[in-house]
């Protein structure tokens, strides 16, 4: 093989689908433990946004107006992109632009949403990212305690699982091979490039890629590089007409607030609510598996939470829940990296804002791959790696410390209580 690749979701496939592209001659192959997205690419929220994993303010204070203002360019053009490649390649991922409604819930999240839009005014984005009072807002969805909103248009949504399974088709079209059910052992890098598997070597000429996102600590090399954060979803049975004229929301926007906690809700195109938060805790060692108990009562509470968005809810069905692993570096920031000499690459880190950045991140790392000039290559994504997380205990310590504080923040927020003391600590170490 010329590229050989750990990892079958978006950002595995997205690499070979642009290495294939710029160059059909070349052998690249994908080797996935399970099958193609069964990582967090087959079972997100399907928001496919024009949202970097960092805050505009903060690329800005980072890197400066100028690269904060290429960034959110690209990520524009990525959601087009993603867009375009659907309609070319026949995928069927019901992607549709309907938008993102970010909103204030009650008095004390107006300033945020006012601090988000004056971040992309400044930026020169604030014609794409609207203002909206309380009126206008509630005219689109009736969502209890709603002050304020930023619209963002030009933001799409997809069924994410579909979206996996037609890349992995369109890539095998162009010539690919995947191993499914196929786990990489070792990552062998140098003039041995290679990934080791239980079920054979697989030797790369070019380079390895390590694509495995939130599982990626499991591989050697990799243990400190992110961490994965585990996010839930609980799903609704289809809604009555009466309760959608309750609702509203007839312009399907993805729907998020303030909350330190992270919530984020897309009305599918079958009619149900689909209700994600930043799940159960982190687990000790970055685990993926285990703390089944904590995904329980994190599923309970989130579906009496969406009750409290939407009271014509009271009765309504779930018939759904589940959750995965989102990777997130000690930074925040997307790392697209390649060691020449080693021969390794490596693609991950998108926190929650995956769908469309590992378009971007797959688009960068084939030019990367094939040494070819891209103007992509000046991005933040391209300027890591990110610092590592600290070893453990500490990093278990410092995690569940900051999600315990985020939550106690929230809830004081909610019930119009000043923010607890140590708010600024929680800040300063968890934000951002
Ligand atoms: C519940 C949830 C909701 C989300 N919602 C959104 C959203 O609405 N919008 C958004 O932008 N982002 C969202 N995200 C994040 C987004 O889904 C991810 O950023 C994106 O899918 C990452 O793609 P990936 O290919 O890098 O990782 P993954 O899709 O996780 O793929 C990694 C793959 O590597 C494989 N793998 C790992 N280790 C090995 C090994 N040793 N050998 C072989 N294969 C291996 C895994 O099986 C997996 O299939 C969400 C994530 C979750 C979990």
């Amino acid at each position: 093989m010329d590229v050989a690749i750990l990892g079958g979701g978006y950002s595995g496939l997205w690499t070979a689908y642009y290495l294939l592209q710029a160059d059909p001659s070349l052998e690249v192959a994908i080797v996935e433990a399970e099958i193609c997205g069964y990582g967090a690419s087959g079972r997100n929220g399907g928001w496919c946004s024009t949202r970097y994993p960092l805050h505009p303010h903060v690329l800005e204070a980072r890197y400066g107006a100028e690269t904060a203002r290429e960034t959110i360019l690209a990520m524009y053009q990525t959601v087009d992109e993603v867009g375009r490649v659907c309609a070319e390649e026949g995928i069927d991922a019901d992607f549709r632009m309907n938008g993102i409604l970010s909103l204030a819930r009650g008095e004390a999240q107006v300033a945020a949403v006012r601090a988000a839009h004056a971040a992309y005014d400044r930026l020169g984005f604030g014609a794409g990212n609207l203002l909206l009072g309380e009126a206008e807002a509630r005219e689109r969805v009736n969502v209890v305690g709603i002050k304020a909103a930023l619209h963002t248009p030009r933001s799409a949504a997809v069924q994410p699982a579909r979206l996996a399974r037609g890349l992995a088709r369109a890539v095998e079209r162009r010539g690919a091979a995947i191993y499914e059910r196929t786990k990489v052992t070792r990552i062998r890098t140098g003039e041995d490039a290679a990934l080791e598997t239980d079920r054979g070597v697989v030797r790369a000429r070019r380079a390895v890629v390590a694509a495995g996102e939130a599982y990626l600590p499991e591989v050697p090399g990799f243990g400190r590089a992110l961490v994965p954060m585990s996010s839930s979803i609980v799903l609704t049975a289809p809604l009555s007409e009466r309760q959608w004229a309750e609702i509203g929301w007839q312009g399907g926007e993805g729907l998020g607030s303030q909350a330190h906690t992270v919530d984020y809700l897309t009305r599918t195109p079958d009619g149900r609510i689909l209700y994600g938060s930043r799940g159960a805790p982190y687990l000790f060692g970055s685990a993926t598996t285990g703390g089944d108990a904590a995904f329980e009562r994190t599923s309970e509470d989130m579906r009496r939470q969406l009750c409290g968005w939407f009271p014509v809810l009271q009765d309504v069905g779930f018939t759904h829940a589940w959750h995965g692993f989102l990777g997130v570096s000690r930074d925040w920031n997307a790392n697209v990296v390649f060691d020449r000499g080693r021969r390794l690459a490596a693609l991950y880190g998108y926190t929650g804002r995956g769908v469309s950045t590992t378009n971007l991140a797959g688009r960068l790392l084939s030019s990367m791959l094939l040494d070819r000039e891209t103007p992509l290559s000046r991005l933040p994504l391209a300027r890591g790696p990110s610092p590592r997380w600290e070893p453990e205990p500490l990093r278990w310590l410092g995690i569940r410390y900051v999600q315990h504080a985020m939550k106690r923040m929230d809830d004081a927020r909610d019930s119009g209580r000043a923010p607890p003391a140590d708010a600024g600590l929680a800040r300063r170490l968890g934000d951002q």
